[in-house]
């Protein structure tokens, strides 16, 4: 799933067929998308750096969080990586619908985290949970998974705006994530002309 609007739709072939006809039956090629994703926007699309390598993200092997960051105020993805911005253009994460969808999910993470944080009060844990595990499952996920990454950074309290809604999130989140939490080296705006995948080696 590229743009985590729905549960997926339609099939992608990550490297398209009309790039590599033989894969039409590789099981690895074959990724969950919507149709939006995957015909309009993707369609026979698949950059490549200089080296060859392929500069879409692969869901199957790449860690998005290093070439991509969600914005919670603004609902848009920022590129950290040319892959990053190679991804961004090509399935056109910023789309108006998917803005706005975002920052509608931003707002429903924060009342049910609100929430959340009033049936902890009375050591409800197990309706907190519930309702947690049902924020889990909508569409959009990657907002909360955002929200997860810096709910341990002194930044997420303006994000958040309620220290027991943030003490929430991190008590209910499920296990901490292993992985140590990436912060990139800078973050730079993704413009509709930055296009820095175009030029750039990797
Ligand atoms: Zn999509
Ligand atoms: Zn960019």
């Amino acid at each position: 799933m590229y743009c985590s609007e729905s549960l997926g739709t339609a099939v992608d072939h990550f490297e398209p067929l009309n790039h590599a006809p033989r894969r039409v039956f590789d099981w690895y090629n074959h990724l969950l998308g919507c149709s939006f994703c995957n015909s309009h926007a993707k369609g026979g699309t698949f950059p490549r750096g200089e080296d060859g390598e392929p500069l879409l993200i692969d869901p199957t092997a790449d860690e998005p969080v290093h070439h991509l960051r969600l914005s919670l105020t603004s609902g848009e993805y920022h590129c950290l990586t040319p892959r990053g911005c190679a991804t961004i253009d090509v399935f056109q994460l910023n789309r108006g619908p998917l803005r706005k969808g975002r920052l509608d999910a931003v707002g429903q993470c924060l009342d049910t985290l609100a929430n959340c944080a009033d049936l902890l009060a009375v050591d409800d844990k197990a309706g907190a949970q519930k309702r947690m595990l049902r924020l889990r499952r909508q569409p959009l996920a990657d907002v909360l998974q955002e929200l997860r990454r810096i709910a341990d950074r002194p930044s997420a309290a303006v994000v958040v705006g309620d220290e027991a809604a943030l003490a929430a999130l991190r008590a209910l989140y499920g296990q901490p994530v292993a992985e140590p939490v990436f912060f990139p080296r800078q973050t730079a705006r993704h413009e509709p002309d930055c296009r820095s995948w175009k030029t750039a080696p990797s």
